[in-house]
Parts: C-alpha cells; structure tokens; sequence
C-alpha cells in the first residue's frame, strides 16, 4: 500500500481523510514523530496549506522517506462577515476554543445575511517541491443554537444544504459525503490515481 503523509494530527480531519483515501496508508504527524509547532501565518488557505506541505516534506525527505504530503487548511466563510473568520476560522475569538468561536459568529451575524460556506484548501505536495492544489466547497447556513455533537469547529451551528441538518447532527458517514474536505480530497484522489 502506498504510504502518504498527512500534515495534521487532528482527529477528526484523520479519521475523515483515512476513509476517503482508504486505498493508501496515510501516516499522520505522530507517526512520522514530527511534534513541533507549524506557524500558519498565511493570508489565504492555499498560503497555510503550502506551509505545512512544504515543513512535513522536507522534514521527512530528511529522515530519508520519499512520500507525497497532503496538506489542508479549511475554514468557514461566512457571506454577512465578508468572508471572516476565513483563515482565522481555530482561532476567531482569541484562542483555539470552539465554544468561544461559535459563541462570536452567532452574535456577530444577528441581522446579517447567515449564508456561509466550508473552505477547504487541499495540496498534494511531491518530493521534488511540485505540487497541485485543490479547492473544495460546501455550503449551508449558520444557525443561532448548537444542534447535535459540538465536539468540532462550527459542526453544530451550521445547517448543511445538502443534508437538511447540521453537520453536528450528522453521522460521520453522511458528512463525508458533502464535505470540503471530501470535495478537495476527491480531486486529489483523482490526481494520485492518474
Ligand atoms: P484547520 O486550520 O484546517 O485545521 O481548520 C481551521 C478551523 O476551521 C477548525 O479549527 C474549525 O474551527 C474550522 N473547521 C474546518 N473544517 C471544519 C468542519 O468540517 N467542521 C467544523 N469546523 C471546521
């Protein structure tokens, strides 16, 4: 099986990423033993990305390995914020809190238009330092009370047009089906089966 280096460690994005990717063994950042702190200081998604793909590729062509990496960044664009929090989507009220987060955008969009869309930016970065990048969207609208599990990001408040609740409610199964992530990861599958 083809090993690929996912960027992240981040439970959620693994157990979404292994699932779609299951032809491949994804190694994450544990099991390469990479713990260091990756500064994601970009001004756009594909910034942020490039920065993990480009840390994790180099740190384990080092190490002797010469996997592809994926790298994402993600977020929530919401139309009545001009696109906030966007890139700033882990940290929006001040610290990586996701109460606090969704506690902010629910009082900063009353009387504003709630349209919002998942961003997620994904690369496929090659140990020659090429890579392609890829974008997908979801879109839906974000709600004033927290429906369903509140464990990840904005799940619970944002009520999914494809799927008629909120992805907090959905199962995992049914999540992936309309993800950003399932989306940009689609055509980066594409892309590694060619
Ligand atoms: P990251 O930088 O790609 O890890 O994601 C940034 C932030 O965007 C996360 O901490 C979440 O707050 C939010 N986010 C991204 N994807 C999702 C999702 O699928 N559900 C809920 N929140 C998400």
């Amino acid at each position: 099986m083809k090993k690929i280096v996912l960027a992240s460690n981040n439970i959620h994005k693994v157990k979404e990423i292994k699932e779609i990717l299951s032809d491949y063994e994804i190694l994450t950042l544990n099991d390469i033993s990479f713990y260091d702190d990756i500064v994601e200081d970009g001004d756009t998604f594909l910034d942020n990305a490039l920065i993990k793909a480009r840390t994790i590729s180099k740190y384990i062509r080092e190490l002797g390995f010469d996997y592809d990496v994926i790298a994402d960044d993600s977020g929530l664009c919401c139309k009545g914020l001009d696109g906030a929090p966007g890139v700033y989507s882990a940290r929006y009220a001040g610290n990586h809190d996701d109460s606090a987060n969704r506690k902010k955008i629910i009082h900063e969009l009353k009387g504003k238009d709630k349209t919002a869309n998942f961003v997620c930016c994904m690369v496929l970065y090659r140990p020659d330092d090429t890579y392609y990048s890829f974008e997908g969207t979801t879109s839906g609208v974000i709600i004033s009370e927290e429906r369903g599990k509140t464990d990840f990001g904005y799940d619970c408040i944002f009520l999914s047009d494809d799927l008629g609740i909120t992805f907090g409610e959905a199962s995992d199964r049914e999540k992936n089906k309309v993800s950003h992530r399932k989306r940009a990861l689609e055509k980066v599958k594409i892309k590694l089966e060619k």
